[in-house]
């Protein structure tokens, strides 16, 4: 989405970059360094679909490779451009930075409408374009991994590991080549809803701060907020999901590419989720209200607004009619550099992309590492741990009966703690765990120096000045 007079994407970056760095004591060369994107390779090829030639348009671009493998997802959209592939690489390399996943940033795209082919079509389409990253090391465990992005998952995730080990057989590194895998190829518990999983535990930390839910406006738990979410694709759903089921928010508004549904008591998400699947559209959703026209919805009164579905949504043309105080950025790049400004001149907490939505890099980060350690977390540990808190467990009932105390522990303590992390549950705590630093390094930033007015300006600094410190001593 682009409205005329604005800035492009990777201008829009570009742009709050240098926010950042104006308030940085940074040489001129090593800025320059830090936001040019090193290289973007295009590669057009052809594949013989439906009895002719299809020549098809993708790209893949690195911003930054101070530290490798360089990182990002593969992105299916028609609207797929050079200008977007390297905006969403540059916020990858900052991305990384600042939840300490260790890597560069990248991003890939192919200019295709995925819903237009069939499914063996879509794998011929893959296979071809990974055909031609793996051929220059564009995809590769030790320099370049994909994952999942807008219109790709773990299918398509599943057929890129494929063709790397055909062309790769003897790498025993393989499947470390592309992370967002399906669990039975190499993939790990917990990617799919990490990044609507990191929305959520980013909001869960920005509750435990008053200073900050006061700078917004807000008071109390997640409890009862009101939430509209844009976008009930992966990353939309899952927060949505989690927060409404989890957290008590209600959900009063979804909206889609065709139309919205409105419902101040709160929509079932899982059940607004079942019907899309099946009818293929949110339209004629028995509850709740649809309209046709889903952005104005963006405007209406909410608590918190979630920006799950792409770019520049929140832009010039509507920023001064947002009514939500807090705004979380699961999308990358939802709101446009002049929004920003209208946002916060009106006083509106945005929390920035890089961090919001950090959380499917920071599980793909755990996957590559299971990857390359070529075993599950939690294998060697989890019956050892099980032991000793039966060992504490019997001691305790022990010790009561002995002394006739009569204690009894309820059957949910007992069994709940007993039970060994497994690879979803360390997955879940180092995410969270991960998010909550997170947030505290960019807080630091916000609230201790003076000259910081917002989060995402926070994000930028606690950023560049880790990718400089790399650039630093490596003597450049
Ligand atoms: N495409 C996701 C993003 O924008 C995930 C990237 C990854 O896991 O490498 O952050």
């Amino acid at each position: 989405m682009h409205v005329v007079g604005e800035p492009s994407f990777r201008e829009s970056v570009d742009l709050m970059f240098n926010r950042a760095t104006a308030l940085m004591d940074m040489g001129p060369g090593l800025k320059q360094k830090i936001q040019v994107c090193n290289s973007t390779y295009t590669v057009r090829f052809g594949v013989r679909l439906r009895g002719k030639i299809e020549t098809f348009t993708g790209y893949r671009s690195v911003h930054s490779e101070h530290m490798e493998p360089v990182k990002g997802g593969i992105r299916y959209a028609l609207s797929v451009n050079q200008d977007e592939v390297e905006a969403l690489a540059a916020l990858m390399t900052y991305k990384c930075a600042l939840v300490e996943t260790p890597f560069g940033g990248s991003k890939g795209g192919l200019c295709i409408d995925p819903r237009a082919w069939e499914p063996h079509e879509l794998e011929a389409i893959t296979r071809r374009f990974a055909y031609e990253l793996i051929k220059r090391d564009l995809i590769h465990p030790a320099q370049n991994v994909p994952a999942p992005d807008m219109g790709t998952g773990e299918r398509e995730m599943a057929w890129i590991v494929d063709q790397y080990r055909r062309m790769n057989t003897s790498d025993i590194n393989a499947s470390a080549c592309v992370t967002g895998k399906p669990p039975h190829a190499g993939g790990i518990q917990g990617r799919v809803e990490a990044t609507g999983r990191g929305v959520q535990y980013a909001l869960q930390e920005f509750f435990r701060h008053e200073e900050d839910k006061a700078a917004a406006k807000l008071s109390g738990g997640l409890d009862g907020k009101k939430i509209i979410v844009q976008g009930l694709g992966n990353v939309g759903y899952h927060a949505a999901k989690f927060l409404s089921e989890e957290d008590g928010a209600k959900i009063t508004a979804v909206i889609e590419y065709n139309g919205a549904i409105i419902d101040d008591t709160g929509i079932d998400i899982e059940d607004l989720k079942q019907w899309i699947l099946k009818t293929g559209s949110i339209k004629d959703y028995p509850k709740g209200s649809y309209v046709a026209d889903g952005a104005p919805v963006l405007e209406k009164e909410c608590d918190i607004l979630i920006p799950a579905a792409m770019e520049g949504v929140i832009n010039l043309g509507n920023a001064a009619r947002i009514q939500a105080n807090l705004i979380i950025e699961a999308a990358n790049g939802p709101v446009t550099f002049g929004a920003d400004e209208i946002l916060r001149r009106k006083g509106v907490v945005i929390i920035p992309d890089m961090y919001a939505n950090a959380g499917g890099v920071t599980v793909s980060y755990f996957e590559w590492v299971k990857n390359l350690s070529h075993i599950r977390f939690g294998r060697m540990q989890r019956r050892a741990e099980e032991a000793r808190h039966v060992l504490l467990v019997n001691e305790l009932e022990k010790l009561s009966a002995d002394k006739g105390l009569g204690w009894t522990m309820s059957p949910n303590f007992k069994e709940k703690y007993l039970r060994g992390a497994g690879e979803l549950e360390l997955v879940r705590s180092g995410l969270d765990d991960t998010m909550r630093t997170a947030y505290q390094a960019m807080r630091e930033v916000w609230h201790g120096r003076g000259d910081v007015e917002d989060l995402r300006v926070a994000a930028y600094i606690v950023s560049i000045s880790r990718v400089a410190a790399t650039y630093q001593s490596k003597g450049l």
